[in-house]
């Protein structure tokens, strides 16, 4: 990879992809303090997904139920395709088979969003360019030299929008920037590895073993997952790979399912293993999209100590006060 040059910038700069959010100072995804670059669209559907704002490939509007003011129609007058209407909660909300027509929502400011004053409508997703992004992340930069990071980039899942994450992760080796990225894995081989080619550190999630219940959990199966991070264990040796496992009651917390997962990871190496215990923070979206959301109970201290036990037999495990900044 052509790394720290110097050089004019280059195509990959005017690359443009769609990006929910960037979130700057993050210590749990990656070594160090991380920028994260959340990428929109996900070929995943998990039932427990936590950032429901990212699965959909478009730009899309979403309610923030507490800022709605009662009695007030200022956005739904200003909506041209008459895609806002209230809610049996009484908020606001979108009808997304309306609204996918409005053409400024990919430039972050339409009509509704501009028309609402209590800022009760987030326009999740606008579409954005490389050097732009990168210069943005730059300005983290003297954290990272103190304290080490880097650019992390995550979704929905990055290698989704290909041209775009590579170009990302270009810029970012051409202006000496760390590199990491979180994958479902769920991506064309050829792309994961260009992208494994790209990266300084990798966060791979693995989610169950068992490929019919991974597809019912997720909607897609497990073979090109597992493959995928087999190839990139033989392949980049010396790229630390950090596993990630939700735990998810009633669907993967139980020995069995983390001894099922184990055994694909014992005869790996530089692979660390993390098991993250199920929230609930991203059901407050699904009520702003106007969509329902699964709820699952969350695994107390000691299901997560049990289960971690069970992974330690597989591969080293870190838990999640562990990682706060730390490295494989
Ligand atoms: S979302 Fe904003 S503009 Fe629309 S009804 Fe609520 S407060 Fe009014
Ligand atoms: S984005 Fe456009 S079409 Fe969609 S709700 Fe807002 S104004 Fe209406």
């Amino acid at each position: 990879m052509e790394r720290c040059t110097m050089s004019p910038a280059r195509a990959e700069n005017d690359v443009t992809g769609v990006v929910t959010n960037i979130q700057h100072f993050s210590v749990h995804d990656g070594p160090g303090i991380r920028t994260l670059v959340f990428l929109k669209g996900c070929p995943l559907r998990c039932l427990w997904c936590g950032n429901p704002e990212t699965q959909a490939f478009r730009p899309e509007i979403g309610s923030v139920a507490e800022r709605c003011r009662p009695g007030c129609s200022a956005c739904r007058e200003a909506c041209p395709a008459g895609a806002l209407a209230r809610g049996t909660s009484g908020v606001m909300l979108p009808d997304t088979s309306f609204c996918r027509e409005c053409a400024p929502l990919s430039e972050g400011r339409p009509p509704c969003a501009a028309a609402c004053t209590a800022g009760a409508l987030r326009v999740y997703g606008t579409r954005r360019g490389a050097g732009e992004i990168l210069d943005e992340v730059e300005q983290d930069i003297v954290f990272y030299r103190h304290e080490g990071g880097g650019m992390t980039l995550s979704g929905g899942e990055a290698l989704a929008q290909p041209e775009f994450a590579l170009a990302l992760l270009r810029e970012a080796g051409r202006r000496c920037i760390h590199t990491a990225l979180e994958t479902c894995g769920f991506v064309p081989s050829e792309t994961f590895l260009t992208a494994c080619s790209l990266l300084d550190y990798l966060l791979f999630d693995l989610k169950l073993a068992d490929e019919e219940l991974h597809e019912r959990a997720t909607g897609v199966g497990n073979a090109r997952i597992l493959e995928n991070l087999r190839l990139a264990r033989a392949a980049f040796p010396h790229l630390p790979i950090r596993v990630r496992t939700p735990v998810i009651p009633g669907v993967n917390a139980s020995r069995a399912a983390v001894r099922a997962l184990g055994e694909h990871l014992m005869d790996m190496r530089n692979i660390s293993w993390e098991l993250l215990p199920y929230h609930a923070y991203g059901n407050a979206k699904y009520a702003g999209l106007g969509r329902r959301c699964r709820e699952y109970a969350v695994p107390d201290g000691e299901c997560m100590k049990e289960l971690e036990e069970t992974a330690r037999h597989f591969a080293r495990v870190v838990s999640a006060e562990e990682h706060a900044g730390s490295c494989l």
